[in-house]
């Protein structure tokens, strides 16, 4: 099947990577009517800000809102999970960016601090399986989920996976780390 990538900023050829390597074929995406041609959509990490603002002036940003809410599986990983939830927190409100509002969750950008900008962990994933390497990059975290989210994953207190029907976010890069069980799992959905 066709899978989207959003390809405006960010870590997109490690996704297309693995979806090649899963049989399938990764569409670059970055006009909206590209959107109608495709079973299932990635938005990568990079700066959820800047990626925000890409999507309104490409006008990405609707669609992608109304494709998610009308059914279509999409996988946002990092900024991508910043962007996937309903309600951001200090740093968000404080960049004014916009969010497309899809999952029911809270995250906090950045939410590691300094020092642990960028690290590794050995997390098990509900569904999805046991000690999966998770590369976090200043990652966000969700800190607090309602209505059909649902926690796959927490590292320590944070939740860093979560899942709601047809959408699923993860607050590191599963396409760095070589093992693709998230990205079958997600795929599965479509
Ligand atoms: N810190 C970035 C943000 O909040 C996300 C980093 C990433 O995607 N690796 O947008």
């Amino acid at each position: 099947m066709r899978v989207g990538i959003v390809g405006v900023q960010g870590a997109v050829s490690e996704h297309e990577e693995m979806v090649r390597a899963l049989g399938h074929k990764p569409v670059w995406i970055t006009r909206p009517g590209a959107l109608d041609d495709i079973s299932a959509l990635i938005m990568p990490g990079g700066e959820s800000t800047t990626i925000s603002r890409l999507l309104e002036s490409t006008g990405l940003f609707a669609k992608i809102r109304e494709k998610g809410a009308g059914g279509m599986p999409i996988f946002g990983t990092c900024a991508g999970m910043v962007l996937l939830a309903k309600k951001g927190g200090a740093q968000v409100r404080k960049t004014q960016q916009k969010l497309l509002g899809l999952m029911d969750m809270e995250v906090s950008r950045n939410a590691f601090g300094r020092q642990r900008e960028s690290f590794e962990a050995s997390l098990d994933i509900e569904g999805v399986g046991n000690r999966f390497p998770c590369i976090f990059i200043r990652a966000p975290a969700v800190m607090g989920t309602w209505g059909g989210c649902r926690p796959l994953a927490r590292f320590g207190k944070a939740i860093v996976a979560a899942e709601q029907g047809n959408l699923l976010a993860t607050s590191f890069h599963p396409e760095l780390s070589g093992d693709m069980r998230i990205h079958e799992y997600f795929l599965a959905k479509a």
